[in-house]
């Protein structure tokens, strides 16, 4: 069973989504493996995002990661990385399908409501930068 790491990003916690997009991720049939809330430091966000530390919206991007709680979570399906892309929708909610999580939620493209690992390599490294291997139930 793959795995992947989901984040439930600060302006969906902010507005009460925490339920609607577990429900709309356990509906897909993913099981959610470990969850738990966090508040992340500017350190610990650059250091998740450091794949993006050259381009020009690294500190708006760290720093919105940081202006609430947010919720991690590892998600378990097959093929569960492509999954849960397609189940967020497209980066900018503008271009995202309907019936994706940032076509329904998304406030802009900062405000995207949800993170994902594009990759098995990325989803191994995000999984492993919040959770140790005891926090997961496979
Ligand atoms: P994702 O994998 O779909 O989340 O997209 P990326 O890995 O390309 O970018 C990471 C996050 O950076 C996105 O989810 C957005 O929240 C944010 N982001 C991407 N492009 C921009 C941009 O041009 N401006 C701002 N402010 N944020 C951006």
């Amino acid at each position: 069973m793959e795995q992947t790491f989901a984040i439930i990003k600060p302006d969906a916690v902010e507005r009460n989504l925490i339920g609607k997009i577990l429900e709309k991720i356990e509906t897909e049939g993913f099981r959610v493996a470990s969850i738990k809330r966090a508040l992340l430091t500017v350190l610990i966000a650059e250091g998740f995002y450091h794949v993006h530390k050259e381009r020009p919206f690294f500190k708006d991007l760290t720093k919105s990661m940081c202006a609430g709680p947010v919720v991690l979570l590892v998600l378990e399906k097959e093929g569960a990385i492509k999954a849960w892309r397609k189940l967020m929708g497209a980066t900018n909610p503008a271009e995202a399908d309907e019936g994706t999580i940032r076509k329904e939620f998304a406030v802009n493209l900062e405000k995207n409501s949800v993170h994902g690992s594009d990759a098995p390599e990325t989803a191994a490294f995000e999984i492993s930068y919040f959770f140790s291997q005891t926090e997961i139930i496979s």
